[in-house]
């Protein structure tokens, strides 16, 4: 489950952020909370296809969180989209959406299927639910639960073992659930399978003033992403106007128990927010604030936090030898001495302990959209001048000048989405360096 923050601005746009919109990538489905204005371009710098979205729950009919809508649903028809799209959100959804609807001529291509949606209901789909409450605001308001469903518990090979339950095709019956008959015996999957291990599970809560009873509500979830619209001087303000500061993002926080708290809706009138994450640090501790485009891949719940520790460590690491490897790789260009910075790749390449050298490790906060995988030159062992002609295609957010931040995390512990690792060796090689060559 990856979340990508694509708007994490309030009430308007502002150089430094877009308005509202959240999309998580989960069991191959895209699903995007809000829709502010926008939010198709943020999803065509972002690596994910806006033609992938199956579902778009709208908070609150305020602009800055659905006006968007209208735009992307064109686009998806002119791209000859033929899959329904679903839109869920409060009372006024199938009005107002439809209503936008005819604000301009175009022909749909899709079906678009219009839900509103109750406190408390919950809609399935395959793999994870979601779960509308209702909120705090000036406004009807719908805070959204998204529960990925619980796994399989892990399968226990020394019980098919003491069993004496041969390894091979019986094993994966009892792991897909089905009993079977051995040594005259009935075996079910629990004699050999460990409990139901749950999934991850995400809230989103904007608008909204500090709703009472929302800790209860979302108890131990894995990822909080609450509205801080202000800083703590402006609590009466916001909360007139059904807005909460940083300070009472991370109180419900804390008192709830979440692993992680990211505040969004943050004011344009905050140019550095480094005061609302010191604010809401002051109460809990895993505060964050995305930048725009920002994504979080969410851990599974047993991922300890040590190991989350050492995974967002080893991201830092790779992404310091990839900076060092793409200076080589421009310096050899240019025909520079690479000699130290390649002495100095060897020794970060050399204290990779074996187990995390292949593994692209995790960085909670890291941004996938940088940085972009290391050029790679036609090989040029003499003189390079020119620019390579082969150089390969920039990473989308490259080209969006999104570049400098280390590769997304990959700390789910899981096996959903498997990370493109660069080939250090390979893109070495084609730079035309050996490290090995020294010690020849
Ligand atoms: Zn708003
Ligand atoms: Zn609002």
């Amino acid at each position: 489950m990856e979340i990508v923050f694509l708007g994490t601005g309030g009430s308007f746009p502002s150089p430094q952020r877009g308005v509202s919109s959240i999309a998580v990538k989960v069991n191959g489905d895209v699903v995007l909370f809000d829709c502010g204005e926008g939010t198709q371009r943020q999803l065509m710098l972002s690596p994910l296809s806006f033609m992938h979205i199956t579902k778009i729950f709208i908070t609150h009919f305020h602009g800055d969180h659905y006006l968007g809508l209208p735009g992307l649903l064109q686009t998806m028809a002119l791209n000859g989209r033929t899959k329904d799209l679903e839109v869920f959100g409060p009372k006024g959804t199938e009005k107002l959406v439809t209503i936008l609807e005819q604000i301009s001529y175009y022909s749909r291509t899709y079906d678009l299927v219009l839900h509103e949606l109750k406190d408390g209901q919950t809609e399935h789909f395959e793999g994870f639910s979601v779960t509308a409450h209702r909120l705090d605001h000036a406004l009807p308001t719908l805070g959204y639960m998204l529960r990925e469903d619980d796994r399989t518990g892990k399968f226990d090979t020394n019980a098919a073992k003491l069993l004496e339950i041969p390894e091979g095709p019986l094993w994966g019956k009892l792991q897909a659930g089905e009993t079977i008959v051995w040594n005259d015996r009935g075996i079910t999957p629990e004699m050999v399978m460990g409990p139901a291990r749950p999934g991850r599970s995400v809230f989103v809560a904007m608008d909204t003033k500090p709703m009472m009873g929302l800790p209860e509500i979302i108890k131990g979830i894995d990822v909080l992403i609450h509205e801080a619209t202000a800083d703590h001087s402006l609590e009466e303000k916001a909360n007139k106007f059904g807005h909460s500061t940083a300070m009472q993002a991370a109180t419900i926080a804390k008192e709830a128990a979440v692993r992680r708290l990211y505040m969004i809706h943050i004011s344009p009138r905050y140019r550095d927010v480094e005061p609302l994450i010191k604010e809401a640090r002051s109460t809990f501790a895993e505060s964050y604030i995305p930048d725009d485009l920002e994504a979080y891949k969410v851990p599974y719940p047993e991922v300890s936090d040590a190991e989350l520790k050492k995974q967002e460590d080893a991201a830092k690491e790779a992404a310091a030898r990839e900076s060092l490897q793409r200076k080589i790789i421009e310096k050899t260009e240019m025909g520079e001495d690479v000699g130290s910075l390649v002495a100095e790749l060897e020794r970060a390449v050399a204290q990779v302990p074996a187990a995390t050298a292949q593994a692209a490790p995790a960085g909670a906060t890291a941004s996938p959209f940088g940085p972009p995988p290391p050029p790679v030159p036609t090989p040029q062992k003499t003189k390079p001048t020119a620019p390579p002609a082969t150089a390969a295609r920039p990473a989308k957010a490259a080209r969006a000048g999104k570049g400098a931040a280390p590769k997304a995390a990959t700390a789910d512990g899981g096996s959903d989405e498997e990370e493109d690792e660069i080939d250090l060796d390979r893109a070495l090689a084609e730079a035309g360096i050996d490290l090995d060559a020294e010690d020849e």
